[in-house]
């Protein structure tokens, strides 16, 4: 690891912080380090192929996210029911579709293998969007599963899984922001 600061160089009385990733609630480790000279905060190791590596996340989050929105159910709950499992496979297969047609390199057993990381997950994990919306505030549903339906379109990819829960989310959506969607 390199613990000397990015900006200055400076690799004197640094401080090193330790932060989970908690905005999709993968709880990813990340180490950051706070520069005992210049007093800057630094993430010590940038991912390589920060696409593939947004990517990688974007399937995730949006296809938990989404389907746990839907469902308000726990993780638990949605990837041992094999009729919500499968939901969870197709949302994710509908981004890598996605992904694979923007020449993203996502590896081929993407969708298992972050199947195989979902199941190790704390049963009871739920996402900030789940969480928004079962509360009945604004969330970032737009910027996820709304997200994936724009780009879908952009790229000629069917998302009908995705389309589903972003369509079915909307009104609620649109009552959490304020905007009266009964009236045209
Ligand atoms: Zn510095």
């Amino acid at each position: 690891m390199d613990e000397s600061c990015k900006i200055c160089q400076n690799a004197q009385d640094n401080r090193f912080h330790t932060a989970r990733e908690m905005s999709f609630g993968l709880r990813d480790q990340f180490i950051y380090l706070e520069c005992g000279h210049c007093g800057c905060v630094q993430i010590v190791e940038i991912p390589s192929d920060m696409q593939k590596a947004l990517w990688e996340k974007f399937l995730t989050v949006t296809s938990v996210g989404g389907i746990g929105a839907v469902t308000r159910a726990p993780i638990g709950a949605t990837r041992a029911i094999p009729e919500t499992r499968r939901l969870l496979e197709q949302c994710m297969k509908e981004v890598f579709a996605i992904a694979r047609s923007r020449e993203i390199a996502l590896a081929d057993t993407i969708v298992a293998d972050s199947m195989t990381f979902i199941d190790t997950l704390a049963a009871d994990g739920t996402t900030s969007l789940q969480r928004d919306i079962i509360d009945g505030k604004p969330s970032e549903l737009e910027y996820w599963n709304g997200t994936v339906v724009r780009l879908a379109r952009e790229q000629g990819v069917a998302a009908p899984t995705n389309e589903f829960i972003y369509h079915s989310l909307l009104p609620q959506e649109k009552r959490a922001r304020g905007v009266d969607a009964s009236s045209p």
